[in-house]
C-alpha cells in the first residue's frame, strides 16, 4: 500500500477508530467521516454547537436574518405554486441553531394563509443542536416536531430546506492508477497517526460505470462519490405527495476531480485526519451528481445557480435597503457587510455556494430558477 504519514492524534475518537482499523483493516473515507461527525458519544456534532464566531464556522443564516427571510418567502411562493395544500410540512434538514427556520417563519407572516397551514419538521441527529433549536423556535408559536431521519417524516406534501447539510454527508474517494480505479481508505501510519492509503486491487468495472465525459482520466485523478440518502428519500416523497426542496451548499455545478475533504476548526482549515471528532469534516457538493440522484426518484431538478444570483433574484438588495433605512450608522455598515458576504464573490459566499431545487414534475419552475443554468436542467 502507498501511504502518507499524518501526526498521531489524541482525541477519544482517535483511539476508537484506531482499534476499528486494527480489527477490520483500512477504513472507507465515508465511514471515517460518519464516525468523526456522528459517533454517538464522541462525534463532532453530537457534543457541541459548532456555529458562530465563538465556534468553528459561520453559516449564511448566522451571517444575517436576510438569508432565512428570503428562503421563507421562497417557501410561501412555492406553496402557492403547489395550490396551497393544508397542512403542508415545512421540513429542514440539519437546522443548526434553528436560526434559518426562525427567520423564515418571521417572513412567512406576510402570507397568513401559508403560516396557518404549516407544521415544522426538523431532521436533526445532534442532541445539543436540538436543544438550541427548541430554544430558538419556542417563540414563533408554530408546532415543531423532531426526527432522527428523513424516513420518519409524516406522509404528505413537503417544502424542504437544507443549508450546509449535504456537505456533511459522507463521501468515498477513488484514485485512478495505471491499472484502473482504486479506493482510497484511511489506515494507521507508522507513527500511529491516520494516513490515506490506496487499496491494492483496482475496482473492476469502475471506469465503465462512469459517465463517458469522466472516463480516460490521467493517473492520480481523484473522484469523490456521496450517498445522497436523505435527499433521495425526500425526492421519493415529493414525487409521491408533491412539493419542492431547496438545497444550498458549497461545491461545483458539474462533477469534477480533486480532493475536497476538508476539516475546519476555529475558522481555520485543519488536517482532516487529525483528531477526528474535534473539527468539522466536510466535502464539496457535486450538484450534478445530486441532481442525477434525485431525478432517479422521479422529481424534476432546476439549477444550480450561484447563491449570489439566487439571492439577488429573490430580492436581497431590496431587503437590505429596507433594513438600512431602519438602522443606525453602525448597523448600516453591518447590513452592507452581510450583503456582500452572502451574495458577493470570494471571500463572500456568492459564487462558491450554489442553490439547487427539485420539485414534483407538475410544479412550475420555483422562484430564483427562472433560467436554465446548470446540470439539473439538462435532460429534465
Ligand atoms: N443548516 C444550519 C446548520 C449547518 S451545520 C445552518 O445553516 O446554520 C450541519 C447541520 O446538519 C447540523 O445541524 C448537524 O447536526 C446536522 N447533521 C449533520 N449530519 C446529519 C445527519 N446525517 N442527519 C441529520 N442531521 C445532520
Amino acid at each position: 500500500m502507498h501511504s502518507s504519514i499524518a501526526h498521531a492524534g489524541t482525541s477519544a475518537l482517535t483511539r476508537v477508530i484506531r482499534s476499528m482499523i486494527a480489527a477490520e483493516g483500512p477504513m472507507p473515507v465515508s465511514r471515517f467521516m460518519t464516525l468523526a461527525l456522528g459517533h454517538p458519544r464522541y462525534g463532532y456534532y453530537m457534543t457541541r454547537d459548532p456555529l458562530g464566531a465563538e465556534g468553528d464556522f459561520t453559516t449564511a443564516p448566522e451571517v444575517s436574518q436576510m438569508f432565512g427571510e428570503l428562503l421563507g418567502l421562497w417557501c410561501a411562493e412555492v406553496w402557492r405554486l403547489m395550490r396551497m395544500p393544508r397542512p403542508v410540512r415545512l421540513v429542514e434538514l440539519g437546522p443548526g441553531r434553528g436560526t434559518l427556520m426562525r427567520d423564515a417563519l418571521r417572513a412567512s407572516k406576510v402570507t397568513p394563509e401559508f403560516r396557518s397551514a404549516l407544521e415544522v419538521h426538523l431532521v436533526e441527529t445532534s442532541p445539543v443542536l436540538r436543544e438550541a433549536q427548541r430554544a430558538t423556535l419556542a417563540a414563533p408559536g408554530v408546532p415543531v416536531a423532531w426526527h432522527e431521519r428523513a424516513e420518519a417524516l409524516p406522509d404528505g406534501p413537503l417544502l424542504v430546506l437544507a443549508n450546509e447539510f449535504v456537505d456533511a454527508l459522507p463521501v468515498d474517494q477513488f484514485v485512478k492508477a495505471e491499472d484502473g480505479w482504486h479506493e482510497r481508505r484511511v489506515e494507521v501510519g507508522a507513527d500511529s497517526g491516520f494516513a490515506f492509503a490506496l487499496m491494492p486491487a483496482a475496482l473492476p468495472g469502475f471506469e465503465d460505470r462512469l459517465p463517458p465525459r469522466l472516463r480516460r482520466q490521467p493517473p492520480g485523478a481523484l473522484l469523490e462519490r456521496r450517498d445522497y440518502g436523505p435527499l433521495c428519500e425526500i425526492a421519493r416523497r415529493i414525487a409521491m405527495f408533491g412539493g419542492a426542496a431547496l438545497v444550498v451548499d458549497y461545491g461545483h455545478a458539474r462533477t469534477s476531480f480533486g480532493n475536497t475533504l476538508q476539516a475546519v476548526r476555529a475558522h481555520e482549515y485543519a488536517d482532516p485526519l487529525l483528531d477526528p471528532g474535534e473539527a468539522d469534516l466536510t466535502a464539496h457538493v457535486d450538484f450534478e451528481a445530486l441532481a442525477a440522484a434525485v431525478k432517479e426518484r422521479g422529481v424534476r431538478a432546476h439549477g444550480p445557480v450561484s447563491q449570489g444570483v439566487f439571492l439577488r433574484r429573490l430580492g436581497i438588495e431590496l431587503r437590505a435597503d429596507r433594513l438600512r433605512r431602519h438602522a443606525g450608522a453602525t448597523d448600516r455598515a453591518a447590513v452592507d457587510a452581510a450583503l456582500s458576504r452572502l451574495s458577493g464573490p470570494a471571500p463572500g459566499m456568492g459564487e462558491l455556494f450554489k442553490a439547487l431545487t427539485f420539485a414534483h414534475r407538475d410544479l412550475p419552475r420555483p422562484p430564483g430558477f427562472d433560467s436554465a443554468e446548470g446540470p439539473g436542467d439538462l435532460a429534465a
